[in-house]
This record gives structure tokens, sequence and C-alpha cells, in this order.
């Protein structure tokens, strides 16, 4: 048995995962949530399900409540097979190109980060502070967001703004998902049967938050995320790219820092445009008839084929577009409407494929599109599984 445990945690919030990484196949899930509220709640799935509210102060108590989750299932934590823990971090900086065995600097170096991910790293870091005191006798692994991205040539990380502020801030385009983006372009060039290092992929991760990512030849060359998670396409309920004059004009029309962050975060994007967040509930929304709603998915979709096009040029063409996340993987309209009309770049979608109910890694472009078109499910703990093991050996 060798088993990593995969943590990726929030500020008041942990998931787990317990997997096997060659095979991916998992054991036991869970989420505890509401920590250092008054009452916080335990969801564990494993030999059986167990759900119950209990207190949460902090993160040790959130992994002492999975420690019980276990226990009382009959699986005592020491029996489980555990070799190693592998942790989700979001900001990784320019330090961290890989994953990273975390000794106590390693540990500082995420907190330090999160001046540049003050809603992700300080969470993180608690959770390793935490797990490393209660689990001390097997190797925790950070694994990054960040670092797939750091092969970014500097001319699509650099922003054109005064070198020294920038430098003195930390402002450059860090990109973000990319433990998905890493995952799913591996697995398209599985699916085509053809290495990774020989193809150029437009990959799409459409969730909740969402990117756009050029992989040349397995490596990022560009994605939309930048300094933050807030650059690029239109998300559930963040902007995504918007004139920095805007901001100016807001900021002189009297809104303050705090103000313009719960904006452009947490009321913007689809829910901003319609009230709604979720893209199932707009799309019922338009078509019932609702105008908003027509027009956020109007809004959603035409930033996406902009930066599709954008990265057909980054890339000197594609040879695959890789549709991943909720809504690339589950919404075929959406799909057809990404690719409406770009034939002419030798992109065909299949109506038949594209709707076919069929679930997991699938083509879903004509026998004549000259460039694939996919669908590839992510599984970011699956990764960061397969990437602990393979430092930890
Ligand atoms: P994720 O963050 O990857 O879990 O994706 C969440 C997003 O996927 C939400 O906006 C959901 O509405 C969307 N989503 C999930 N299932 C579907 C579906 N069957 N059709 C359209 N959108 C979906």
């Amino acid at each position: 048995m060798n088993r990593i445990l995969v943590i990726n945690a929030g500020s008041s919030s942990i998931k787990y995962q317990l997997i096997e990484p060659e095979t991916g196949e998992r054991f036991a899930s869970g989420l505890v949530e509401r920590i250092g509220e008054p009452e916080g709640r335990i969801a564990h799935r494993g030999a059986h399900q167990n759900e119950r509210s209990l207190p949460v102060p902090d993160h040790t108590a959130a992994f002492e409540a999975m420690v019980a989750a276990f226990a009382g299932e009959g699986a005592p934590i020491d029996a489980l097979g555990i070799v190693a823990v592998g942790h989700r971090v979001v900001q990784g900086g320019d330090a961290f190109v890989e994953p990273t065995l975390i000794d106590d600097e390693v540990a500082e170096r995420i907190l330090s980060l999160g001046a540049l991910a003050p809603l992700h790293n300080p969470g993180q870091y608690q959770a390793v502070a935490a797990a490393r005191s209660l689990f001390p006798d097997v190797p925790h692994v950070a694994v990054f967001d960040t670092a797939f991205h750091q092969t970014m040539p500097e001319r699509a990380y650099t922003y054109a703004i005064d070198r020294s502020a920038a430098a003195e801030h930390g402002v450059r385009r860090y990109g973000f998902h990319g433990i998905s983006h890493q995952v799913v372009s591996r697995r398209a060039a599985d699916l085509l049967g053809r290495p990774v290092d020989e193809l150029r992929q437009i990959v799409l991760h459409l969730g909740n938050g969402a990117s756009a990512c050029a992989v040349d030849r397995g490596r990022s060359v560009d994605t939309s995320m930048g300094l933050t998670p807030l650059e690029g396409l239109v998300m559930g309920s963040r902007s995504g790219d918007i004139d920095p004059g805007a901001l100016l004009h807001l900021l002189r029309g009297g809104y303050g820092a705090d103000d313009l962050d719960r904006l452009l975060n947490g009321r913007s994007g689809l829910l901003g445009l319609t009230g709604v967040g979720d893209f199932r509930d707009v799309r019922a929304a338009a078509d019932a008839g609702d105008e908003a709603a027509r027009l956020a998915i109007e809004v959603y979709a035409h930033r996406i084929r902009h930066y599709l096009g954008a990265y057909l040029a980054v890339l000197g063409g594609a040879d695959a577009i890789v549709f991943t996340a909720g809504v690339g993987e589950n919404s075929a309209a959406l799909r057809a409407e990404v690719c409406a009309g770009l034939e002419w770049f030798g992109i065909r979608l299949d109506a038949e494929r594209n709707g076919s109910a069929e679930r997991g890694a699938r083509r879903i472009g004509a026998d004549d599109s000259r460039v694939e078109i996919l669908v590839v499910p992510t599984d970011e703990e699956a990764e960061i599984a397969r990437q602990t093991h393979r430092l930890v050996g």
C-alpha cells in the first residue's frame, strides 16, 4: 500500500482525498468546513459515509476530525498506508517551479507569498503546519498552481508598466490552474496517442474559475490569469479582463480597495451580469427568454473565442483544443458556441460527437477538422498525488 493523502485547503475549509498515485484510485475523500466558526462540519466518504457537525476551531482540529472519521469506520490512520501528504498551494511566486518537499523554510516561504495570494496561501500555510505536526513521520510535498506556468517566456509574463514599480511589488503574470492544465494536456496527448512534446494545445479550463492556456509541446507559454486569478476569462463571480482605467474611474468615484475587491471577485462575471453565478442556472434563464442571461452567455463565449484566437497566434497554429472543468466537460452548447464559425482555422466540431452523453476523455471534432477538438476531464487531486509520489519515490 502506497497511498497519498492529498490536501486542498482554504482559510476556512479542508478538502482531502486518499489516492493510490499510480492508478489514481480513490479510497476516501472528505470536506471539513466552517473552520473557526462556532460550529464546523465534516462530510467523510470512505468505507462509510459520515456527516456531522462539531467544533473545528482551527486547521489542527480539522485534521483531527478527519483522523477520527477514518477511525470511526475502523480504519485507523496508521493503517491506511499513507506514504506522503501532497498539499495544493495556489501561489508559488517565481521561487517554486516544481513540486517541493516542505521543510520549515519552504513553509515560511509559502506564508510570505500570501502577500500575492491573500485569499489562499495563508490558509494553506496553516494546513501545512497543522498536517506536518500531526503526521511528522511522512514527507509533505507542496504542489503549486503557478509552477506549470513558470515556463512562460518573459514577453508573455511581463506587464508593460514601470519596471521598478513592477519589481518592487512582484507585479507580473504568474497564471493559475497549472495543475489542471498540466494533467489535462498530458491526458489529451494520451488520448491522441501522441507524445505531449509534439503537440501545440489550447486548454480551456471552464469551471467556476476559468482560464485558458497555450501549451507548446508540454510547456505553458501563455495563460489568461495573471498576477491573481482575476484576469482573463469571464468566471462565476469574477470579472476577468477589464480596462485598468475602469478601476481608476471607480476609485475616483468613491470605491475603496476592498469595495473593488468585492466587486471584481464577488459581484462580477456571470453573477454580476445575471444575478446567478452557476452556468446551468444562467443557461436555464437564457433558454426561458431572459435577455440578461442571453447576453451573459454571449459575453462569456466571446471572451473564450478572443483567447482562442490569441493563442492560435501565440502557438502559430494548434494541434488540439481541449475543453475541461464543469462547463467545458458538460456543456455541449457552450462548446458549440465557442467553435462556431472557426472553420477557416481548421476547427470543425462534429455535432453528434459533441452532443453525445458519453463521459470521460473523448474526441468531438469532425473527421475533416484539421485541429483536434477534445473533452478531457480534469483531475487535480490525482495529479497532486502523482507529482507527490514522483518526488518522494
Ligand atoms: P467546476 O468549478 O469545475 O466544478 O465547475 C463549476 C461550473 O460548471 C458551474 O458553473 C456549473 O454550473 C457548471 N456545470 C456543471 N455541470 C454542468 C452541466 N451539466 N452543464 C453546464 N454547466 C455545468
